[in-house]
């Protein structure tokens, strides 16, 4: 009797399932069960026998009934178990939203790797600045309209104001610097003007300073076209335009192909097909001779990029808003990290 309970046991443990154990209840103790009809033979044997055999049957079948009932425990709760961790499973199947840096944050490192990798230093500077260090000492002459009340943005006229260009940085790396060096700096510029689907009053730019002994238009050229390929691949299209600045002589003005309309023209590129992506030249000899860095033994070239329009293009923003605005719905774009 030992030896069936033992084997009952045995085969309890290899049951994984509530209806396996029925099955195997049945074979025991269901009404044709091995211990069934051993209760039922008690009938046929003489009834001393029967006396004798009858406790120890009933016996068995309460030892075995309670094996059962302790193996149908462990199934009903280990069958809670696996369900719980199905459905523990199947919420980690929606991972919850962490959120990212802001695109502008994004693209500010990604052209800082890119810049460390060429040996230049970052730094930041002040966003509120003096008449000096924003026009004076860039050459920027007293009737010139970046001055006039509608463009900068004062917090004391007429000598406190929001910077209206990071060209102001260029201003105080060439004040507080001894060449040679390669400096940039990301930071917002500030302008009183009308607020569009490209324009706004708070814009982010990021301005590079290179003072050596000996730099061309060439370098700048090299240094543009290596910025474009890290950020927009190999395939991207540039043109560098003649452009005005007073701060340089000669000045120029690098031009992406729209990534909107791809050349043809649309409201995004004002119909042109190409896209300012920012200023440059060669740092006019003025501008160092006001720092006091000598234009004969000494030259350099500075530029600034507009880095909402480079975010924009890396992410195809189609609206400069969508960059300051507080609606998330509004902020979808093809998200991939760079960092
Ligand atoms: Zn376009």
């Amino acid at each position: 009797m030992q030896d069936l309970l033992e084997q009952i046991k045995q085969e309890l443990d290899k049951v994984k399932t509530l209806p396996e154990s029925v099955l195997l209840w049945q074979k025991y103790l269901g009404k044709t069960g091995v211990i069934k009809k051993m209760i039922k033979d008690l009938g046929s044997l003489p009834a001393e026998e029967k006396r004798a055999r009858g406790p120890e049957i009933q016996e068995l079948a309460r030892e075995a009934q309670s094996l059962f009932d302790g193996r149908q425990d462990e199934l009903k709760s280990l069958n809670l178990q696996t369900a719980s961790l199905a459905q523990a499973e199947s919420l980690s199947l929606s991972p919850a939203k962490v959120g990212h840096l802001h695109p502008i944050t994004e693209t500010i490192r990604h052209i800082n790797n890119l810049f460390i990798r060429l040996g230049y230093s970052i730094m930041e500077e002040r966003e509120i600045e003096t008449d000096e260090f924003c026009f004076q000492r860039l050459n920027v002459p007293a009737d010139h309209p970046a001055r006039e009340m509608q463009d900068t943005i004062y917090l004391n006229a007429p000598n406190i104001l929001l910077r209206t260009q990071t060209s102001s940085i260029e201003a105080r790396v060439l004040q507080n610097f001894a060449p040679p060096f390669k400096i940039v700096c990301p930071g917002r510029a500030y302008r009183n003007e009308k607020v569009s689907k490209s324009n706004h009053f708070i814009f982010h730019q990021y301005q590079g300073v290179v003072v050596l002994e000996k730099v061309s238009l060439q370098d700048l050229f090299g240094t543009f076209t290596a910025l474009f390929r890290e950020l927009y691949g190999p395939d991207v299209i540039i043109r560098f335009r003649n452009k005005y600045y007073p701060e340089v002589e000669p000045g120029v003005g690098p031009d992406m192909q729209c990534f909107n309309c791809r050349g043809k023209g649309c409201p995004l590129c004002k119909g042109v097909g190409w896209i300012e992506m920012g200023g440059a030249g060669m740092i006019h000899p003025n501008v160092l001779s006001i720092a006091g860095i000598d234009p004969e033994k000494w030259m350099g070239f500075a530029f600034g990029l507009g880095l909402d329009r480079w975010t924009m293009a890396k992410y195809k923003i189609t609206d400069i808003r969508t960059l300051l605005g507080g609606n998330l719905a509004y902020k979808y774009y093809e998200h991939e990290s760079t960092l």
